[in-house]
């Protein structure tokens, strides 16, 4: 079952079932190369989907591998050829996420050209950074796909009788502030129930 809501400039969308039912409406976001955040309770097999999508995509041509090599040797990193997942952790820094001169050349987002730019827990990115990434994976042809849980706790999309929310009203205020602040840094958000 899907549903489409559009709230402000941000569009959601509701997909009811696992993050495996999200797949056809992924690869289409995925081929746009449109920036999504993906809401859903623990166990929704987020990581593991973003990875099928990526592996399915065209074969690299010679320009995208040569980029690609180029930037993996400036980091000092081997690459094995395949359109990459980079997967930052939400304590990395701007250098480590955006490189310190703002080329692009050495940080994730550029290690991330032409696969996907994971944002594992996307709530928990210092403010703006997210926002920063969404913004420049344009010049390096990046995917950025943002997880994260649909309340304090990660239980609210979970069943209710066997895994309730925990979350107090004050929780569930403090979380919607952040978590709108988030939505508007993605082109879309999709959310799995
Ligand atoms: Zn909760």
């Amino acid at each position: 079952m899907l549903n489409i809501t559009s709230v402000a400039s941000s569009v959601t969308l509701t997909v009811v079932g696992s993050g495996r039912d999200a797949l056809p409406y992924l690869r289409n976001l995925a081929e746009a190369r449109a920036s999504v955040l993906i809401v859903a309770s623990p166990g929704a097999g987020v990581a593991t989907v973003l990875r099928s999508i990526v592996e399915a995509m065209p074969p690299l041509t010679h320009e995208q591998a040569y980029e690609l090599q180029a930037a993996y040797k400036a980091a000092g990193l081997e690459w094995h050829g395949e359109r990459p997942v980079r997967a930052p952790h939400h304590t990395i820094s701007d250098a480590g996420l955006l490189d310190e001169r703002g080329h692009y050349r050495r940080g994730e987002l550029s290690l991330a050209r032409h696969g996907a730019l994971f944002l594992d827990d996307a709530i928990e990115f210092r403010r703006g950074r997210v926002a920063a990434a969404v913004k420049a994976a344009d010049k390096v042809g990046a995917w950025v796909v943002g997880a994260c849980v649909p309340c304090a706790c990660g239980h609210a999309y979970h069943d209710q009788t066997r895994w309730p929310c925990t979350c107090t009203p004050a929780l569930t205020a403090a979380w919607e502030r952040r978590f709108g602040a988030l939505v508007r840094d993605f082109a879309m958000s999709l959310h799995v129930r």
